[in-house]
């Protein structure tokens, strides 16, 4: 029989963790392969460690890490999917936004040869128009940036094949943007519907900030156009300001040369003082993360594992 691991990272989940593992016993239970599930805590800080605990002494299916604080969920999922030695994994959310139904599809898909099933959502229940527009407005973007297709509306929520998590496991950079890594490594990939329910307890963890900073990850870390732009704006302004000293001299030769063109001098230096700004920040920005890079530190580290098992290498 084919085994599942079920990767489940969990940050502050004490709300829903009790309804999201009764809802995936349902679901795992009727179907004819040997599964578990592999709750990460992401370093929590209410009670979903000792839940967990609860959960593994009551269901043998049920394996557990605890990592030693919290490194956030690209590396929470890492650390899961690290430590997968079944046949494929499942990654979903623990608040029920992905719902736990939709696993026999994603392993139907897994058993017709697919190594990268993703679920992608037609719509977005429980989120507001700004949160739907800036979603729209960033995959769009990263389409238009990138060489790397990350599919529109599709969260973490995926199965992975055996060969597609030996994959993922060999790309340990920092700066983590997984659902451009899944993409990224290709093998055979396909996309599976549902609707996006709103989350059942608790809170998300996502603001707008940390959304930003994700995207800006996102682009970064699989696009160079940044700093292309940031070139091409330099090069456009630079043919700007030569025109317009061919037009400034121009007329400066057939009418004289009054003093006045203040206000013109000021556009000009602030339009290239903000030009500069930007650029440098781009660079920064790339700069900042080869710096990260630079430091080889590991992704995360586990302080506790359920049922306590020789780490993984
Ligand atoms: N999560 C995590 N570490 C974090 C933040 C979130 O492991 O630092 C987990 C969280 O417990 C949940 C999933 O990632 O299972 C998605 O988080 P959330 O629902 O807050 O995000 P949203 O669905 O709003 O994008
Ligand atoms: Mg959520």
């Amino acid at each position: 029989m084919p085994r599942l691991t079920v990767v489940v990272p969990a940050y502050n989940e004490v709300a829903v963790l009790e309804t999201f593992h009764a809802r995936l016993t349902q679901v795992m239970g009727p179907l004819p392969l040997e599964w578990n599930v592999l709750y990460v805590d992401d370093g929590s800080r209410d009670a979903t460690w000792a839940l967990i605990e609860e959960l593994v002494a009551r269901d043998p299916r049920t394996t557990a890490l605890k990592l030693s604080r919290n490194f956030g969920k690209e590396a929470a999922l890492t650390a899961g999917l690290d430590h997968v030695d079944a046949d494929a994994a499942v990654v979903i959310d623990a608040d029920l936004q992905d719902p736990p139904e939709l696993i026999p599809t994603l392993i139907e898909r897994w058993q017709e040869g697919f190594d990268v099933v993703y679920a992608t959502r037609t719509a977005r229940a429980g989120e507001t128009r700004l949160k739907r527009l800036t979603a729209a407005l960033f995959y769009r973007s990263m389409e238009q940036l990138s060489d790397t297709r990350v599919p529109r509306d599709t969260g973490d929520f995926r199965l992975l094949s055996r060969r597609a998590l030996d994959a993922l496991r060999q790309l340990r950079e920092r700066q983590r943007f997984m659902k451009g890594l899944f993409t990224w490594i290709g093998y055979r990939q396909t996309a599976v519907y549902y609707l996006r329910e709103p989350r059942q307890a608790g809170t998300t963890k996502w603001n707008y900030w940390r959304l930003i900073n994700l995207a800006i990850e996102g682009i970064t870390s699989f696009s160079n156009a940044p700093l292309k732009l940031a070139t091409w704006i330099g090069i456009l302004s630079s043919i700007a300001a030569f025109l317009f000293a061919l037009w400034t001299f121009g007329k400066a030769i057939v009418f004289g040369n009054p003093v006045h063109g203040y206000p013109s001098l000021m556009v000009v230096i602030l339009f290239l003082g903000g030009i500069q700004l930007l650029a440098l920040g781009v660079i920064g920005e790339y700069l900042g993360r080869s710096y990260t890079e630079s430091k080889q530190r590991p992704l995360y580290f586990v302080e506790e594992q359920r049922p306590p098992r020789p780490r993984a290498p």
